[in-house]
C-alpha cells in the first residue's frame, strides 16, 4: 500500500510505499475510494493536539470498501462500502461509555491522529466504528459527511430547537448544516471573515437569509450560533448576537484563545459550551437522515499524491465547501 505520512510535526506529508496490513480479529482493512480533507488534519500537521502518534497517516472521512475481515467481524461484509470517521475506538468500560457518551471516552483511539487514517490507498479499522454506507451517493460526495457532517449534526443537535442560527465560518462543515438547518425550517445566518464578498455570496446562494461579516452584528438576535472557525474571539462576537437564553456551540477541535469579555455578554442566561467528537449514535443518526435531506455537497478533487497541495488550500481558504482525496 501507499500512503501520505506525516513523519515529524509541521513538515509536509510524504509519499510512502509500506506493507499490507492484516485486519486483527476485530478489524477491517478497505481499500481507500475517497478521503475528505478537514480542518483537524491540519491542526495534526501543525502540532496543535497533544500526543499525535508520529509517524501518523491523516484522514479521518474515508469512504472505502472492505477487502479483508477480522476473524471475529460479524455486521461487515467482505466487498461492502463503508464510512470510518474521527472516533475510531473506545474502550466501553470508562464511565463515559457507561453513560452513553462515548465521545468522551477516557481511553480513545481518533483516526488519522492516534491511530492510522485515510490518505492511503488502504487503510485498517476497527469494524465496530465503521458504518455501512450502502451504494448510494458517489464516494467523494459522501467522504466530507463523515466529519464535517458528523459533528456538524451534533453541534446542531447541542444548539436546541433555534429557529434563528448563525454560523462562523461558511466552510466544509456549514455547507452541509446548511442543508440540514434549512431541511429543518431554521433560518440560517452565515458570517464570513470581515470583507469576504466571496464566501458571503456562496452562503446566500446556498440559501442563507443573512450573510456578513464576523464582526457585524445580524439583523436580528439569533437563538443561537455555531462557532465553526479555530478562532477565539468570535465567542464574544457571537455571544453578542445571540438573544437572551441564547447558545453559543464551539464546534472545533482547537481554537486559539478566547479574548477576555465583559460578564455582560454571557449574563440573561446566555450559554456556551463546546462540542467533542462524535457518538457512533450521531453518526447512524445522521447518515440515516442524509439521503432524506439529498445533501449535495460541494467537493474539490485531489489526488492523494497533493495531499499536501489540498492541506494548503484549505488552510488559504483557496476552495468552496470540502477538499477530497482521490488515490
Ligand atoms: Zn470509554
Ligand atoms: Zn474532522
Amino acid at each position: 500500500m501507499h500512503a501520505m505520512v506525516l513523519n515529524k510535526l509541521k513538515t509536509p506529508l510524504e509519499w510512502t510505499e509500506l506493507p499490507d496490513r492484516e485486519p486483527g480479529p476485530q478489524e477491517i482493512r478497505v481499500k481507500v475510494l475517497a478521503c475528505g480533507v478537514c480542518r483537524t488534519d491540519l491542526h495534526v500537521v501543525d502540532g496543535e493536539l497533544p500526543n499525535p502518534q508520529i509517524p501518523i497517516i491523516p484522514g479521518h472521512e474515508i469512504v472505502g470498501r472492505i477487502d479483508a475481515l477480522g476473524t471475529e467481524v460479524k455486521n461487515l461484509a467482505l466487498g461492502e462500502r463503508v464510512g470510518i470517521p474521527w472516533l475510531g475506538h473506545t474502550d466501553g468500560t470508562c464511565p463515559y461509555c457507561l453513560m452513553h457518551r462515548e465521545n468522551l471516552c477516557d481511553h480513545p483511539l481518533f483516526t488519522g491522529y492516534t491511530r492510522d487514517g485515510g490518505y492511503a490507498t488502504a487503510t485498517v479499522a476497527d469494524a465496530r466504528f465503521a458504518f455501512p454506507l450502502g451504494e448510494k451517493g458517489s464516494d467523494i460526495s459522501i467522504a466530507p459527511l463523515l466529519c464535517a457532517g458528523l459533528i456538524g449534526w451534533r453541534s446542531l443537535v447541542i444548539a436546541g430547537e433555534a429557529k434563528k442560527i448563525g454560523f462562523y465560518g461558511f466552510g466544509a462543515a456549514a455547507h452541509i448544516l446548511n442543508q440540514v438547518a434549512r431541511w429543518q425550517g431554521r433560518s440560517v445566518y452565515a458570517f464570513t471573515r470581515p470583507g469576504d464578498a466571496h464566501g458571503q455570496t456562496f452562503a446566500l446562494g446556498q440559501g442563507a437569509v443573512w450573510a456578513g461579516g464576523s464582526d457585524q452584528m445580524p439583523p436580528e438576535k439569533l437563538d443561537a450560533a455555531i462557532i465553526f472557525a479555530p478562532v477565539g474571539g468570535l465567542v464574544p462576537l457571537a455571544l453578542r448576537a445571540v438573544r437572551k437564553g441564547g447558545r453559543v456551540v464551539c464546534a472545533g477541535i482547537h481554537m486559539s484563545d478566547i479574548p477576555s469579555f465583559p460578564y455582560g455578554k454571557l449574563w440573561e442566561e446566555r450559554e456556551l459550551l463546546s462540542v467533542a467528537n462524535l457518538t457512533r449514535k450521531d453518526g447512524l443518526d445522521f447518515l440515516n437522515l442524509a439521503p432524506q435531506i439529498g445533501i449535495v455537497t460541494k467537493t474539490t478533487r485531489y489526488a492523494l499524491q497533493q495531499a499536501n497541495q489540498a492541506l494548503a488550500d484549505l488552510r488559504a481558504g483557496r476552495f468552496e465547501g470540502a477538499a477530497v482525496l482521490v488515490p
